[in-house]
């Protein structure tokens, strides 16, 4: 371990000055008796105020506490089927008809923390730890993007010294170093997402300074008596503020992509999408930035873990449906992200409902991409159960086959084209033309470089569809992306808009 001193390393992780710093008196943002309140007060929507939110959600402007509480609680078959159709055409206006892919990463299961609902928690004795070298990393980016062809990873980190900002730092710099030969090219990540425990601004710039992508902490309940219970006193995680505001901290730590969401089964549904709203709202208010993602994991079994088999809140299908519904429409500009937590049907049936981003071929036992050619389950090494272990391929022929292009775009953060530049961009629909140029340039190179059977018929059929889009709706810049596609055919790499 790198510090003999553990109890002092944890002690001295918070600092209590940076969470007060963004606070305005005693109280932090997310007010728990208004958002009982707003959800009391809502509880009947008539027809035409839940439709005024609709259209107001597809001019792309964020829904306010109160209407997103009436949306909450839509009962209605025909409301719900409005619903359903403007979350649609309001991912369609800000996102196309993309899907973003990505891989999870798992570089360790240590973690000082000790969270009743995790399969990591440091009291789980079952639990085979390790932290991988950074050797065994690159040892998984050759299996990520030189067999599977990702280009864009999460990387989770746990909480604990041997996983510090120096072991972040030092494992991101080795996952980009990695150049691996492809079919017409090379294979390499090209976007490092970041999901870590909360840091300090100084170790946020540090993080910054790498070249990462997103950002990303849940604040897994946002209820504070039930956040109390979960996460024992006396662990960095006990403390709800120091988690509440690191993004307050990763803004200005420079890090503008920022990642939010909960764990939905800790606590009510309703009190976590309000939440989240807040949360947005927060951002927004403080930093002119709403977050760049929402996460929404549901709360799966874990090994040796049995709350997450008894918890009372554990959401259903139709109410984890509900979710995406209601958060896509108060945030209409944030991308939504949904995991292999899921089984492949519920996937499938998401995206209609407004997710933009999922990852496929996911492995998340620690060392699982290289160990494991198999693509098995290892639940001793592993924080939950995946319902979905699909090849990149097999997913990927999913959507073409359901009209969707899979983008590999990472253009966004090369360019400059991230925080508040990225959500007007985003609101104003113009981000959604630079993305569809990019997807179609990453969409070519990976089935040039990376398909195996199967699926080219159906994704030469997609790409032909979207570059006859393309010269239709943008005929002043068709004649660069076309020049750009055709490099592409050639064998060059890596072009974007
Ligand atoms: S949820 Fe995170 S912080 Fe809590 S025990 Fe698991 S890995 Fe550690």
């Amino acid at each position: 371990m790198k510090t003999q001193n553990l109890d002092q390393w944890i002690e001295e992780r918070i600092k209590p000055e940076e969470i007060t710093k963004y606070m305005t008196g005693e109280n932090d943002f997310i007010p728990q008796e208004e958002i009982f309140r707003q959800l009391i007060v809502n509880k009947e929507p008539d027809k035409s105020r839940l439709r005024d939110i609709l259209a107001k959600s597809l001019e792309i402007k964020s829904l306010e506490p109160d209407e997103t509480a009436a949306l909450i609680h839509v009962q209605d078959p025909e409301l719900l089927e409005e619903m359903k159709a403007a979350a649609f055409k309001v991912k369609k206006k800000v996102y196309d008809n993309r899907i973003v892919t990505f891989a999870p990463l798992y570089l360790g299961n240590e973690c000082v923390n000790n969270c009743l609902y995790c399969g990591f928690r440091k009291d789980n004795a079952l639990m085979k730890r390790r932290i991988l070298s950074m050797e065994e990393i690159k040892k998984e980016i050759e299996v990520l993007a030189g067999k599977i062809g990702h280009k864009r990873l999460i990387v989770v980190y746990g909480e604990h010294p041997d996983m510090d900002v120096d072991y972040m730092v030092a494992s991101i710099k080795a996952i980009y170093d990695v150049k691996m030969p492809a079919r017409h090219g090379i294979g390499n990540i090209r976007r490092v997402n970041v999901n870590a425990p909360p840091l300090s601004v100084e170790e946020l710039k540090r993080l910054h300074a790498t070249g990462i992508g997103t950002y990303q902490v849940f604040q897994e309940t946002y209820h504070r008596p039930t956040y109390e219970k979960l996460h024992p006193k006396g662990t960095i995680k006990g403390d709800y503020r120091w988690r509440l505001y690191v993004m307050h901290r990763a803004l200005e730590a420079g890090i503008d992509d920022v990642g939010i969401g909960a764990l939905f089964g800790l606590y009510d549904w309703r009190y976590e999408v309000m939440s989240l709203v807040y949360h947005g709202w927060e951002l927004e208010k403080k930093f002119g930035i709403g977050p760049h993602t929402v996460s929404f994991p549901r709360l799966e079994p874990a090994y040796n873990t049995p709350y997450t088999t008894h918890s009372r809140y554990r959401v259903s299908d139709e109410e984890f449906k509900k979710i995406i519904l209601v958060i896509r429409l108060a945030l209409p500009y944030t991308g939504m992200i949904i995991t292999a937590r899921e089984s492949a049907p519920m996937r499938r049936e998401a995206i209609s409902l407004g997710i933009t981003q999922t990852d496929a071929s996911t492995q998340i036992g620690v060392g699982s991409y290289a160990g494991r050619a198999d693509g098995g389950q290892e639940g001793d090494k592993q924080q939950f159960f995946l319902g979905d272990t699909r090849s990149l391929e097999e997913v990927i022929g999913e959507f073409t086959e359901m009209g969707y292009i899979t983008s590999f775009c990472t253009a966004g953060y090369r360019c400059g084209r991230t925080g508040k530049c990225i959500m007007d961009l985003l609101r104003s629909g113009t981000e959604g033309k630079f993305c569809k140029l990019n997807a179609v340039l990453t969409f070519r190179e990976w089935v040039d470089d990376f398909t195996q059977n199967g699926i080219k018929e159906s994704a030469e059929k997609v790409i032909q569809r979207e570059i006859a889009e393309i010269k239709e709706q943008m005929p002043r810049i068709y004649p660069k992306f076309i020049a750009a596609y055709e490099r592409i055919k050639n064998g060059e790499r890596d072009l974007y808009f």
